[in-house]
C-alpha cells in the first residue's frame, strides 16, 4: 500500500501516521524529520532548508523531490509506505506519479486553522522518536519526557505563533491544491481531524480495510 499524509501543521499526520505504520506494516517517510535530521547533523543540505524551516516557507521542489526519490528506493519500501509532509505541492504530487505510478489513497486529515494554531503554539515533540504531546490537551506522563522513549522534549524552532501562523498560509496556498489532484485521481479519502486521534484512526482504519 502507498499512502500519502495531507493536512495543515499539526492536523495530526505524524501521529496517525504512526498509528498506520503499526497496523499496515508499511514504511514511514517523514520528510520533515529527514530535513530536521540534515539540519542537526549541518550537512549542506540542511544549511539550505535551515532558515527556510524557520520561516515556514517550503524547500524547493527539485531538492525535496531527490531525497523522497532515493529514500523509497531502500529496501523497507517494497511493502509499501506511508509519505507525511510529501507531496507539498502539486509539483511534487506529479513527481511522485511518474516515479511510483500512482498511489493508492491520499488522506486528507481536515482541521479548522483556529484549533491548529493552538495546537501548533502548544506542542512537544520527541527529538529522538517523533512522538508529539500538547502542554495542556495532551501532556506527557512525568512533565517535559517522552512516554515513548524517555527522551526530553523540545518545542520545534517553527512551532511559534509567527512561524505557525506563515506555515498554515503556505499549507493554503501550495498543497490545499493537493486535495483537488487526488480526488480528480479518485484517491482521496478526508477525514475530520478535529476529534481525538483514536476515533480519526477508527475512520482511517474502516477506509484502509481491516
Ligand atoms: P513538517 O515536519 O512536515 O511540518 O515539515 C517541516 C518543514 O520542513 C516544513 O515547514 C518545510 O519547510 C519543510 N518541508 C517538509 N516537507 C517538505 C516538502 N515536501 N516540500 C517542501 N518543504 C518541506
Amino acid at each position: 500500500m502507498k499512502l500519502v499524509l495531507i493536512g495543515a501543521p499539526a492536523a495530526g499526520k505524524g501521529t496517525q501516521a504512526r498509528k498506520i505504520i503499526a497496523k499496515y506494516q508499511l514504511a514511514y517517510i517523514s520528510t520533515g524529520d529527514m530535513l530536521r535530521e540534515e539540519v542537526a547533523k549541518g550537512t549542506d543540505l540542511g544549511l539550505k532548508a535551515k532558515d527556510i524551516m524557520a520561516s515556514g516557507g517550503l524547500v524547493s521542489d527539485e531538492l525535496i523531490i531527490a531525497i523522497v526519490k532515493e529514500r523509497i528506493k531502500a529496501d523497507d519500501c517494497k511493502n509499501g509506505f506511508i509519505l507525511d509532509g510529501f507531496p507539498r505541492t502539486v509539483v511534487q504530487a506529479q513527481k511522485l506519479d511518474e516515479l511510483i505510478g500512482s498511489i493508492d489513497k491520499a488522506i486528507y486529515i481536515n482541521v479548522p486553522d483556529e484549533v491548529m494554531l493552538e495546537r501548533i503554539t502548544g506542542r512537544l515533540t520527541c527529538p529522538k522518536c517523533g512522538a508529539s504531546y500538547h502542554k495542556v490537551s495532551i501532556p506527557p506522563k512525568q512533565e517535559g519526557i517522552c512516554d515513548v522513549c524517555g527522551s526530553e522534549l523540545t518545542q520545534r524552532k517553527d512551532d511559534t505563533l509567527e512561524a505557525g501562523k506563515a506555515r498554515l498560509a503556505t499549507f493554503h496556498q501550495q498543497s490545499e491544491p493537493l486535495v483537488d489532484y487526488y480526488k480528480e485521481q479518485g484517491h482521496l479519502f478526508e477525514v475530520n481531524g478535529n476529534k481525538d486521534a483514536d476515533s480519526i484512526f477508527a475512520d482511517i482504519a474502516k477506509e484502509l480495510g481491516e
